[in-house]
């Protein structure tokens, strides 16, 4: 049915284009263009009108922009820049008369005498008076121009490749492609959204007719990929919502355990527990995310209903990314449990990987037995020896550091486990549907009352004094605070690192009190005593690695200071911030940037000074960084899309997931039939998302 092309297209070698050859192949390669549907779908990042051909007067109001103007050659001399003689060429537009300089040395092929030229560039009145125009590329008259009178497509470049090579591969690619293929949009899609044909719409992004046009063929593109997406994502990692018998009888300990807690719990908190509990009530497996900004208080929430099964003498798993965490949700449990006097029905019980053989056993034993009723542990849960006698819940704290097949093992040690995920990175509306697309979604938004939030400010490397200044000034007054380092330590002495600066300020600043050093290379039974030190107040400050990024709770701790906060993620970023102002105290982020301060770092970071809310945070972050970077490189299942963007197309991304489901529900054979091509793409998509693990 197909031709040889539409299926070659994925296939086939760049090298074998037109004009490529192994030079440019190379050249393409580092931009991720291998093949020739790579090529095609190598999209511009911005485009320029240059529909318009100004004369040399009106160019020169447009002093920012490009303008195109069209002129004759009328002499070639020369000027002299940094002792070198550089061509001079003078054009006219018949009116006005013009310099361009060619800083580059040699003088173009294509600029002679008497010749004449569409010539782009940005056009300023020089020193001496005289027109000048900073060319950047020129072009002779023809019926099919690339560079004038029409939107040009500027493409994202490498080293070795210009705008104008770029654009001569493609449009030669582009005629063959207009030609040739025959892959389209599932039909009942284009239909239905009145999309435009996949080749047109391809073409109209390299060569945009108008922006309308443009936008059209955008958002055509863009619902095709999402919708390659969600086949991928809908047919591979959907998991089966199995049916469950009813096996819970009553939540006693549960509404005990609230009322013994000593604070009340906020209303989002609460709606999030009646929701767990309606699913955990339900006869279907529960698959929930559980969303809430740091500090928001989603612990406790999964605590209370993570109660619910124990009661009636089922158990639940309570997975922590890290050991610190583990240990911290493990006493916090314990603590709650004893405050409700209810240790003789509650028995929580911890797993790491520094738990020792025969503790282990025991453990193990009582496990089998259904002696323990809740157990709080790392990836140590995951082993094969851990064996429940009836699980029938699992939490995962901080799921993004989780991959799919952990999930999978964790929910293979029970029957119909229900399953939520805890998350502190606020991971947008539109990117938790992509990512989670078949899980129910809780949101906590509001904090507990009485946070008096966290004040956020830059400061640059010569304020560093005044910052740990003003951090031992809050050591005095009886908090507590962090510091922490990019790295830990480096082989660049003039670098600032975790243990270089450990030692000056002790000395400096920090030497009648004491402060330590935590990290992840550290082992764990010293980071578990170091934090327990921490907790209980003896140790004031923390020198740390973004070991303390995740859920670390110590609410008298008010003070974090981040060394090279440039160098971090906005929402790791966050994070960190949320370890303080965590009580009833103010808490007080400095961020002290490293590197000189340019536009671009003082954008981020005025990002988290000025806002608190983590999804508005993880927005930008998605938006400045990408989807790869923004979950981290263990985050799994998220291609590197061509052209949808997460953020900004949420809302295609949601109808696409919504027909996508109809379309695999209603007759996927048929579907499968009539969309080879389809099927084809999306295996190409999928090459591209990332593996976990
Ligand atoms: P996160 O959502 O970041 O995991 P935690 O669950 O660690 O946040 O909660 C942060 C702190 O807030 C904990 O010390 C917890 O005991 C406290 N907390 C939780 N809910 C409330 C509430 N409703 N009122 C007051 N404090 C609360
Ligand atoms: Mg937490």
């Amino acid at each position: 049915m197909y031709n040889n092309y539409t299926k070659d297209i994925f296939q086939k070698d760049i090298k074998y284009c037109k004009g490529v050859g192994l030079r440019y192949a190379d050249i393409l390669s580092k931009k991720n263009i291998f093949t020739i549907y790579d090529l095609i779908t190598f999209f511009p990042r911005d485009y320029e009108d240059r529909t318009k051909i100004l004369k040399i007067s009106e160019a020169i109001k447009n002093e920012y922009k490009n303008s195109v103007v069209f002129v004759e050659v009328i002499d070639i001399s020369n000027f002299t820049f940094q002792f070198k003689k550089k061509p001079l060429v003078i054009v006219s537009d018949g009116a006005t008369i013009c310099e361009v300089p060619i800083y580059g040395g040699r003088l173009p092929a294509g600029i002679s005498l008497r010749e004449k030229l569409y010539l782009t560039g940005k056009f300023v009145r020089g020193t001496r008076g005289k027109i000048q125009c900073r060319m950047i590329e020129f072009e002779k008259p023809s019926s099919n121009s690339l560079s004038y009178g029409k939107i040009v497509p500027i493409y994202p470049l490498t080293e070795g490749l210009s705008q104008k090579k770029l654009r001569t591969l493609i449009i030669n690619e582009l005629i063959t492609f207009e030609k040739n293929m025959k892959y389209d949009i599932p039909l009942i899609i284009k239909k239905k959204y009145r999309l435009k044909s996949f080749v047109d719409s391809i073409m109209e992004m390299h060569f945009p007719k108008s922006f309308e046009a443009l936008n059209e063929a955008r958002e055509s593109l863009v619902f095709e990929e999402f919708l390659s997406f969600q086949y991928i994502h809908l047919s591979e990692r959907r998991p089966n919502i199995l049916i469950k018998e009813k096996r819970y009888n009553s939540c006693n300990a549960l509404e005990k355990v609230k009322s013994s807690l000593g604070f009340k719990l906020t209303a989002d908190q609460n709606k999030t527990i009646e929701e767990i509990k309606e699913d955990l009530f339900s006869e279907k497996q529960m698959f929930r995310l559980l969303q809430g900004d740091v500090g928001a208080g989603k612990t406790i929430v999964a605590f209370l209903t993570a109660l619910i099964p124990c009661e009636s003498g089922f158990q639940t798993a309570f997975l922590a990314p890290t050991e610190i965490l583990a240990l911290q949700h493990f006493y916090t449990f314990k603590r709650i449990v004893r405050n409700a006097s209810l240790e003789d029905i509650i028995k929580v019980d911890i797993l790491t990987s520094s738990v020792n053989q025969n503790e282990r056993n025991y453990l193990l034993k009582r496990l089998r037995e259904g002696r323990c009723n809740i157990l709080v542990g790392t990836h140590s849960i995951l082993y094969d020896e851990v064996v429940f006698k009836n699980l029938s819940y699992a939490i995962v704290d901080e799921q993004h550091r989780f991959g799919v097949s952990q999930r999978n093992k964790l929910l293979s040690k029970g029957n119909n486990v229900d399953y939520l995920l805890m998350t502190a990175t606020p991971i947008p509306q539109s990117l938790a549907l992509t990512l989670f697309g078949e899980l129910d979604l809780s949101v906590i938004k509001s904090m507990p009352a009485g946070r008096k939030g966290v004040l956020t400010k830059y400061k640059e490397l010569y304020e560093r004094d005044h910052c740990y200044r003003f951090l031992r000034s809050r050591i005095l007054k009886g908090e507590q605070g962090y510091i922490v380092f990019p790295l830990i330590e480096n082989t660049d002495s003039n670098f600032i690192t975790l243990t270089s600066e450990f030692e000056r300020a002790k000395k400096d600043y920090f030497y009648d009190m004491e402060i330590e050093i935590i990290h992840g290379k550290m082992k764990d039974i010293e980071k578990e005593y170091i934090m327990n030190r921490f907790n209980n107040g003896e140790i004031k400050i923390l020198f740390s690695t973004t070991v303390i990024e995740v859920g670390i709770d110590n609410p008298n701790a008010t003070t974090i200071l981040i060394e090279g906060a440039e160098r971090f993620g906005l929402s790791q970023l966050h994070q960190l911030r949320g370890r303080v102002g965590r009580g009833e105290k103010l808490g007080y982020c400095y961020l002290i940037i490293h590197s000189e301060l340019n536009d671009i770092i003082k954008e981020r970071i005025n990002i988290i000074c000025e806002t608190t809310d983590g999804f508005k945070i993880a927005e930008k972050d998605l938006e400045l960084r990408g989807s790869g970077e923004f979950l981290g490189e263990r985050q799994s299942g998220i291609p590197d899309f061509k052209i949808g963007n997460i953020v900004k197309d949420g809302e295609i991304m949601r109808k696409a997931k919504d027909e996508m489901r109809e379309l695999l529900k209603s007759g996927k054979e048929e579907f499968l039939k009539e969309n080879e091509i389809f099927i084809l793409k999306a295996d190409y998509l999928k090459k591209s998302i990332i593996k976990d693990e």
